[in-house]
């Protein structure tokens, strides 16, 4: 099912987030893939043009800021050490 969307104040349509980020207070969840393989979960946090997004270790409960929803690939084929501190060291 296709994931609703809204047109936000800078005329951006993105995705409507799922809900409050349960470990990590004050964001809210884009992509929920805690229960994955490779767990993980993409988050924001603002509107519009001061929207931030960020991929977040439900394990560990880091973030690493990510310049786009998309930049998600990216960072994940580097393995989860590239963006979450805690994995890198376990
Ligand atoms: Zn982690």
């Amino acid at each position: 099912m296709p994931r609703e969307t809204r047109i936000e104040s800078d005329g951006v349509r993105r995705i409507v987030p799922l809900g409050p980020c349960p470990w990590l207070p004050g964001w809210e969840m884009v992509y929920d893939h805690a229960a994955a393989r490779d767990p993980h979960a993409m988050i924001r946090k603002g509107e519009g043009a001061a929207t931030v997004y960020a991929i977040t270790c439900p394990h560990h409960a880091t973030h690493t800021v990510v310049p786009t929803l998309n930049a998600e690939r990216d960072v994940r084929r580097q393995g989860r050490g590239a963006w979450c501190a805690d994995c890198a060291t376990t």
